[in-house]
C-alpha cells in the first residue's frame, strides 16, 4: 500500500534502534547511484531528510530500468494506464521512440521485489514521476510530449512492490516521511506544516483542471 493513503501503518511498525534499524529500499537514484537514463542520479542523491542517513535505518538501493536496460538507455514512460494497468496487461511502456520496453519494465519490476524479499525490507523510499518507481504522479504518455500530461499513479516497480505488501512511499510525501521519522525518532516533533505531494497546490490545481476538461 501507499503509506500516505495509511497512517495507521505508519503507526503500527515496529520503532527501529542501532542494534535493529529498520531495512528500508531506495530508489537508487536517490542514493547518489548513477542509475538515470543519462547515466546521472538526477541530482537525487542529495537534499534527503537528515534523519533517513541515522544508523537506525538499514539502506539498500535497487533501479529496476537500469537492472534489465542498462545506462545509458532511452526514457520510458506509461501509455493508458499506470503500473497496475501495466501489470495487468492492459497498459504499455513505451520510450521517446515508440519503443515497446513493456516486458523489460516488468522485468525489472520483478527484480526489485526480489531484492526487496531478499532484503527482507519493511518499507520502500521511493522517486516520483517515474514510469517505475513512481507513487503518487507520473507522467500520462511520453513526457517529452508538449505540453506534458500527467496522472495520479504508480509506476511499475512501485505497482508490483504494493502487490507484494511492501508499502511504499514518495519523497515528497512530507508529512508522512515526518510520522515516519517520529517513529525513529521519537524525541523529534513532527512539522505541523508537511503536507503530502498529493496535498500541494500543484497537484489539486492540476487534477481538478484534468477532471473539469474531462467533464
Ligand atoms: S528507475 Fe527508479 S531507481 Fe532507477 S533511475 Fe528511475 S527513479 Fe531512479
Amino acid at each position: 500500500m501507499k503509506l500516505v493513503d495509511h497512517p495507521e501503518v505508519v503507526e503500527s511498525l515496529r520503532a527501529p534502534s542501532k542494534e535493529e534499524p529498520w531495512r528500508v529500499l531506495f530508489s537508487a537514484c536517490m542514493l547518489g547511484e548513477k542509475v538515470g537514463v543519462d547515466g546521472t542520479d538526477y541530482g537525487m542523491g542529495e537534499g534527503h531528510p537528515e534523519w533517513l542517513k541515522s544508523p537506525r535505518l538499514h539502506r539498500v538501493g535497487f533501479c529496476p530500468e537500469a537492472f534489465k536496460m542498462g545506462v545509458p538507455r532511452t526514457m520510458p514512460d506509461i501509455h493508458g494506464g499506470d503500473g497496475f494497468d501495466v501489470l495487468d496487461g492492459e497498459a504499455r511502456v513505451l520510450d521517446e521512440h515508440g519503443e515497446d520496453l513493456t516486458e523489460a519494465m516488468v522485468a525489472g519490476a520483478e527484480a526489485m521485489v526480489e531484492f526487496a524479499k531478499e532484503h527482507q525490507v519493511e518499507w520502500a523510499y521511493l522517486t516520483d514521476m517515474s514510469a517505475a518507481c513512481g507513487t503518487q504522479v507520473i507522467f500520462d504518455g511520453c513526457r517529452y510530449d508538449e505540453p506534458p500530461s500527467y496522472q495520479q499513479g504508480v509506476g511499475v516497480a512501485a505497482a508490483l512492490l504494493i502487490r507484494n505488501d511492501i508499502p511504499v512511499v514518495s519523497y515528497r510525501d512530507c508529512r508522512t516521511l515526518e510520522q515516519l521519522r517520529l517513529k525513529a525518532q521519537p524525541d523529534s516533533t513532527p512539522d505541523p506544516e508537511a503536507i503530502d505531494h498529493h496535498e500541494t497546490q500543484w497537484c489539486r490545481d492540476y487534477f481538478s483542471a484534468a477532471a473539469e476538461t474531462d467533464q
